[in-house]
């Protein structure tokens, strides 16, 4: 029941079935047709595309992320591999370490 048009002069509410507006007597768009949305106006069209850029960036974004994760995990693995090489050198130190301090005490003096 839309019995009232829109002056798009001066956008004041005139009843239905008027032909001029009563405050500045523009003509008035007729009441059958509805209030024509501007599809050439780029507010509709720049949402969408930032929406659309939006969606794109967080999916590159997620296909990064994926990509990284998935690569990542086999190499770890692999650093985890090689136990028996940290024990020798762990060995070969301590053996090390141990002939140091037979050379080094002989400086104490013994009454
Ligand atoms: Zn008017």
């Amino acid at each position: 029941m839309s019995g009232f048009v829109i002056c798009p002069a001066c956008g004041t509410r005139i009843k239905a079935g008027r032909e001029h507006c009563l405050k500045c007597f523009a003509i008035l768009p007729r009441p059958d047709e509805p209030v024509r949305v501007p599809l050439s106006e780029s507010l509709g069209l720049s949402k969408q595309s930032q929406i659309v850029l939006g969606a794109l960036g967080l999916a590159v974004v997620g296909g990064l992320l994926y990509v990284i994760l998935t690569t990542k995990s086999p190499t770890a693995d692999a650093d985890l591999l090689p136990p028996t090489s940290s024990g020798a050198s762990g060995s070969s130190l301590s053996a090390g370490a141990i002939s140091r301090l037979r050379g080094g005490p002989r400086t104490t003096t013994t009454c």
